[in-house]
């Protein structure tokens, strides 16, 4: 890596590494506690998961677009559902994530775990989001482009599994995929609510010996999990 390109990693200004640490203090306010998490918070550069014009927001608690209509999340959502996933485990081995979009929360989870395997439905953005793990060095992510409500059949079982996208219920494929013990954290909009509701619940769905145990975390707002290809 040459220095100019050394300083687009680390970033400057707005997107410095104080910015970073400045964000992690936020999350800890906000009650997130789990070390690794907030290490692996304090390491992504998510500037470099958006568009250029936009980098200095990067560090703000907040969503942002990243183009087709689809949005990166807010970081403390990306470290409640990281955390969630983790179940206090240090670390865990596969990990299924639908929904790559811009590929921040497939970055976080890649210090988190062995391997992570995310599928996306537009393509351009799962083109983008494969060079920046390229560029990252993040050789423990796979990408697929196919419709995530079908898992990831071949690599199953997960250790976890994430949904980064609002569904209506959660897909019997997924649950299927997941092995005893693991968890499946989405956001899934609330019973008798509007499928357009921007409003959901996000569940955390464990697969017990004889069957799943589910509770529920905060009220979040996601993009619409969609069928098919784009
Ligand atoms: N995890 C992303 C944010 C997700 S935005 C990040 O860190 O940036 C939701 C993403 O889910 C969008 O990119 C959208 O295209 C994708 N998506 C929606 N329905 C999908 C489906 N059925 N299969 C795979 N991806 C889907």
């Amino acid at each position: 890596m040459n220095g100019s390109s050394k300083q687009h990693h680390r970033g400057v200004g707005m997107t410095s590494q104080r910015s970073r640490d400045r964000l992690v203090r936020r999350l800890q306010e906000q009650g997130i506690s789990n070390p690794v998490v907030l290490d692996a918070i304090a390491t992504t550069p998510r500037h470099l998961f958006i568009d250029e014009a936009m980098s200095s927001h990067a560090y703000e608690n907040t969503s942002l677009p990243i183009g087709l209509g689809q949005t990166i999340s807010q970081p403390y959502i990306v470290a409640r559902m990281s955390e969630a996933l983790l179940d206090g485990q240090p670390w865990l081995d596969k990990v299924l994530e639908i929904g790559t979009g811009s590929g921040y929360q497939a970055a976080v989870l890649a210090l988190l775990c062995k391997r992570v395997f995310t599928v996306e439905r537009i393509e351009p953005l799962l083109r983008q989001a494969r060079r920046r793990f390229h560029s990252l060095g993040l050789h423990n992510i796979f990408t697929r482009y196919a419709d995530g409500q079908q898992g990831w059949l071949s690599q199953a079982p997960f250790a976890g599994i994430m949904v980064t996208a609002a569904c209506p219920q959660v897909p019997a494929e997924l649950l299927q995929q997941l092995a005893v013990g693991a968890r499946l954290v989405a956001p899934v909009n609330r019973p008798g609510g509007l499928e357009t509701s921007t409003v959901q619940q996000l569940l955390v769905i464990t697969r017990t010996q004889d069957g799943f145990e589910q509770s529920q975390l905060e009220d979040v707002s996601f993009v619409p999990l969609l069928p098919g290809l784009s």
